[in-house]
């Protein structure tokens, strides 16, 4: 060991010494007074509440009782533990699994424990920035810190080009969002919303979790040199670093005082608290032994990594797992209570082995009902904890709420993902204030609280990013931290939705003319009609029937009369105004409907009409195709129904075709509307006259 090397580790000692002093000054290199071994442990990130485990063992004495003096060496932005690690300035260290980098490229790495079950990185963003989905950080700055390899696969799942990510490297503090320096940071989520929140600053949670991409997050490693040197000395530490978490989880506020004590510089107490709140089901130590390691899942993570290129396919992670307590271990917890109970148990049986029968029989059963009954508690807090586990992981969008409150309870990442909330905002705030018909849902409520059960709620619902989609959300009540509670489950079906409105557009247009079909004309008839009773006005209508179609098609062909029927189309919506609805009845015979046009205006929009597909001809390739129009005018009365406005039109439109053809006839009750009245589009078809009618542009359809 050179000399620098003993220059820190005597600045360590000294260090230890001031912050320790109970433990007493460090004698020897690398024993301290006490004669306990020093062992370095490099932690990625300042001090806080996410390496209580490490804190619980020190000031617990759980490492001490081993013989061991830790020293948590804080981190520092541009050092990766790894790197630590590797160098010999650390003896062990904590990394995420970003790790397997450096393992792909050949470093003799062994992962010893896995602290966090779950990954607690997620991408955090500004909400003034517009940035509404991962896509929306493609140009955007995004801050970047050692541990951040989970969210960049998550882009990379989401087909995100991280090449065309802006990436900077962030420091420890979450300063540069606040200040706009980047649009968005590689966070943890049970660190910087803290102070974020307190900043005042709107955010959007991105999680990785939400696209299936769960990692384990603190990883306690060392190097394969030390883990073969250091067995013993090794599986003392992982031992006692474990012990200390679950310390931690079950202390958390005397851990969190216990680190604001020693090492408060940078968070406070509250600060803490929302850290061990938040960790806590990433950790999931009431599920799982803390540490536990699943080989199945590291090689999930690998290949995950690899499917986007982070890291090498055929990374070999046998030598890997190796360490101490690497392996297949029991995955859920049991209940130390129940062990005893079963002990003891036997003993009272072996004890009263000669007792009379009575009292046999009775134990036996107090101390059944006695197994049954933990074994009940123990099965309900295992389906509780399940059931947490079973919402975070559902690929769906969940959210529970108070049933009488309304106040949300509890998010999983996909809700937070959809509604672009973070979880730690989210909370009491109302859910019926995410949809964008809060009566609406109240209603549904309502439904629910009959029934108990509720289904497909098709509605819309909103974002914190003023985005809406259209939901179908089902929901049951259950009771969730002893309060009856809604669990609402829902999916968006905005792409549904819309092929359904494609699906209706396409039903009710005329496929050859783009124009509204018979039974759309006649909707918007009615609607029109129903709203001319209502309010008054005038309303008018057009029939149109080509003149001697049947010669066009035997001169042009089919093809031929369907150009001529299109180009009449085209003329006629160049002509009518975008209030005014078009409609096809079938073969050459359309309709037209003039809202807010009088008896004379509509006379003279229809002698315009038959003016300008006289002058103006169709044109098929070489030929040009001369036709001409019919048209029946009538108005609408207050008495008429759709069919008497429809025969009255027909008459109009029977005596043009017998008084000649090419012209308009009115059936009108009696003249109206003084020249103020008559429509500006009527100038327009007069214009058509002179203007060019086959480079007209297709306005949009007319639908009244
Ligand atoms: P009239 O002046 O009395 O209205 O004579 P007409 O020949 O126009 O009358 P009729 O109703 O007897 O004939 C209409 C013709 O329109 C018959 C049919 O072949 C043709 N037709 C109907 N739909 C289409 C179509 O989609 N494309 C084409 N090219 N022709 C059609
Ligand atoms: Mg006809
Ligand atoms: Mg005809």
């Amino acid at each position: 060991m050179g000399g620098g090397r003993r220059t820190l580790g005597i600045c360590l000692a000294l260090i230890w010494a001031i912050l320790y002093p109970d433990l007493g000054w460090a004698q020897t290199e690398g024993k301290d007074a006490n004669g306990s071994e020093i062992v370095r442990l490099q932690l990625p990130w300042t001090h806080q509440f996410a390496f209580a485990g490490v804190y619980a063992a020190i000031a617990k004495g759980f490492y001490a009782d081993r013989g061991l003096t830790v020293i948590p060496l804080e981190g520092e932005p541009d050092r990766d533990p790894v790197d630590r690690v590797l160098s010999g300035d650390a003896d062990y260290g904590i990394s995420e699994t970003d790790l397997l980098v450096p393992l792909a490229k050949g470093a003799p790495l062994v992962a010893l424990a896995a602290i966090q079950q779950h990954s607690p990185k997620v991408i955090l963003a500004r909400s003034d920035t517009g940035i509404r989905s991962v896509h929306d950080l493609v140009g955007r700055r995004l801050g970047l810190s050692n541990g951040c390899l989970p969210v960049l696969a998550y882009l990379a799942s989401e087909g995100v080009d991280l090449d065309l990510v802006q990436t900077t490297e962030r420091d420890f503090t979450p300063d540069a969002l606040i200040n706009g320096t980047v649009d968005a940071l590689c966070a943890s989520e049970a660190d910087d919303p803290f102070l974020l929140n307190a900043s005042g600053l709107d955010v959007v949670t991105f999680s990785p979790r939400a696209s299936g991409i769960d990692f384990y997050g603190q990883i306690l490693f060392t190097t394969t040199e030390t883990l073969a040197d250091r067995l013993e000395r090794t599986e003392a530490l992982r031992a006692a670093t474990l012990q200390g978490w679950d310390y931690a989880m079950t202390h958390t506020r005397e851990i969190a005082e216990w680190i604001r004590a020693r090492h408060g510089t940078r968070h406070e107490l509250a600060h803490l608290l929302f850290e061990a709140a938040t960790l806590r089901p990433l950790i999931a130590s009431d599920l799982v032994e803390p540490g536990y390691m699943n080989p199945g899942r590291w090689e999930t993570i690998r290949d995950t990594y690899a499917r986007f290129g982070l890291i090498r396919r055929d990374t070999d992670l046998t030598g890997f797992l190796s360490g101490p307590g690497a392996g297949t271990r029991t995955v859920l917890r049991t209940d130390p209570r129940l062990l005893y109970g079963a002990l003891g148990l036997a003993l009272v049986t072996l004890a009263t082995g000669g007792i009379a029968w009575r009292i046999t029989v009775m134990n036996r059963r107090l101390a059944r009902e006695m197994a049954e009954r933990e074994e009940a508690e123990a099965q309900m807090r295992d389906s509780e904890n399940r059931y947490r586990t079973l919402v975070e992981s559902a690929p769906y969008p969940i959210v529970i709420a108070g049933l009488d409150t309304d106040r949300i309870l509890h998010t999983n990442a996909r809700s937070e993902s959809q509604l672009q909330i973070s979880r730690h905002w989210a909370r009491d705030k109302a859910l019926s204030g995410f949809f964008t018909d809060p009566d609406r849902f109240r209603g549904f409520r309502d439904l629910l609280k009959r029934k108990g059960q509720a289904n497909s709620l098709v509605t819309q619902m909103r974002t914190t990013g003023n985005g809406a989609f259209w939901a179908d959300v089902s929901a049951s009540i259950i009771t969730f931290d002893g309060e009856p509670a809604v669990f609402a489950s829902f999916s968006d079906i905005s792409e549904t939705k819309a092929m359904e409105q494609r699906l209706r557009d396409l039903a009710e247009t005329d496929p050859l003319t783009g124009v509204a079909n018979r039974r759309r004309f006649l909707d918007l008839l009615e609607r029109e009609m129903e709203r001319l009773r209502r309010y008054g006005g005038d309303l008018c209508l057009l029939q149109m029937d080509l003149d001697h179609f049947k010669s066009i098609n035997d001169r042009f062909g089919h093809a031929g009369g369907d150009v001529a029927l299109r180009h009449f189309t085209t003329v006629c919506l160049s002509a009518l105004r975008n209030c005014d609805l078009l409609g096809r009845m079938g073969g050459e015979e359309f309709a037209a409907l003039l809202p807010g046009t009088g008896t004379r205006g509509a006379m003279l929009t229809a002698e315009r009409l038959c003016a300008a597909i006289r002058s103006k001809p169709a044109v098929d390739g070489n030929r040009t195709i001369d036709f001409t129009v019919s048209i029946g005018v009538t108005d609408i009365r207050l008495d008429d129904n759709a069919e008497s406005a429809l025969a009255r039109g027909d008459h109009a439109l029977y005596r043009a075709k017998n008084e000649g053809r090419n012209q308009a006839v009115g059936d009108l009750e009696a003249p109206s509307a003084p020249p103020d009245e008559i429509p500006e589009a009527v100038e327009a078809a007069a214009s058509l006259d002179s203007g060019p009618l086959d480079s007209a542009i297709l306005p949009p359809l007319h639908q009244g």
